[in-house]
């Protein structure tokens, strides 16, 4: 898993801090870049792509963000 610079192309421009995922942005661990990409996995890297908040903090924004949707 090596980072061969395509992720550049599909890196997500607007960093917003809560609303990375929420906008469908995915987070690449190797290139370590958020994107916007429609596949499971890292068009560079080939890594899976991590596409949910890991930690709770970030899952209770979600469940708010549901609400007042
Ligand atoms: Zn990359
Ligand atoms: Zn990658």
């Amino acid at each position: 898993m090596v980072c061969k610079g395509i992720c550049v192309r599909h890196k997500a421009l607007k960093p917003i801090d809560i609303g990375r995922y929420l906008s469908g942005q995915k987070r690449c661990q190797v290139c370590q870049v958020f994107m916007i990409w429609g596949g499971f996995y890292c068009p560079c890297c080939g890594y899976r792509l991590r596409t949910k908040p890991r930690n709770k903090k970030y899952k209770s924004i979600l469940n708010l963000s549901k609400v007042y949707q």
